[in-house]
């Protein structure tokens, strides 16, 4: 049962019409609810319990799943020629998003992480782990971002703010955040990094000035 999503950016490309999304599909990738029922062969999750879904849909035991490639998962993408799969998301597979009252989750001890007794008064921090959260973490993770490093995140939306604090957490010594919006600029001070306006200065002359 659902009762925290969040709209993401990438929802646009399906609205606003830019890809094959079928009409009358449910969207929404990015869950967090009560888990209502359990199927015959799940073991871990409970009835009762709050699950966050991590929005790749995977299977945790094909070639791909088992080298932490879940997001290439082969066996829940019934097209052969893709990899992958999604909660209501073009291309990734025939499920339904989450923007309902009620998610089937396949694979449910694999693909739900079950959260513990502060969940339902923490939903709206929880639910940043359905996409935002890793997504940001994982920028920094390709980047290698480790401590005492000088690192900046160009973009200062929900996933550049996700990147912002990841590089802090793994102890980045400064970062730097690019974004012409003011108030995204803020929320990225706020943070703790410092905020380059790119309507106003050009960020490799102030990196390039700075170290
Ligand atoms: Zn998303
Ligand atoms: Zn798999």
């Amino acid at each position: 049962k659902i009762t925290t999503t969040n709209i993401c950016g990438s929802d646009l490309h399906m609205y606003e019409g830019r890809t094959s999304f079928e009409s009358g599909r449910t969207l929404g990738h990015e869950n967090l609810g009560l888990v209502v029922e359990v199927g015959s062969a799940v073991r871990k999750v409970q009835v009762g319990e709050y699950v966050v879904l991590p929005f790749n849909i995977a299977c945790g035991f094909c070639k791909q799943c088992e080298q932490g490639l879940t997001n290439y998962c082969l066996t829940m993408q019934p097209e052969p020629a893709l990899a992958g799969a999604a909660y209501g998301f073009a291309d990734m597979g025939p499920y339904q998003g989450g923007q309902a009252e009620l998610l089937r989750v396949p694979y449910g001890d694999f693909n739900a992480l079950r959260l513990g007794e502060d969940a339902a008064e923490r939903q709206t921090d929880y639910v940043m782990l359905a996409d935002i959260f890793p997504t940001g973490y994982h920028a920094t993770e390709m980047a290698h971002v480790k401590p005492g490093d000088q690192t900046i995140v160009f973009g200062a939306g929900p996933v550049g703010l996700m990147a912002t604090y990841s590089a802090l957490l793994r102890g980045a010594d400064r970062v730097w955040t690019a974004d012409h919006q003011p108030d995204r600029l803020r929320k990225a001070e706020e943070l703790g990094a410092i905020p380059i306006n790119t309507a106003e200065q050009n960020p490799a002359e102030v990196v390039k000035e700075a170290t």
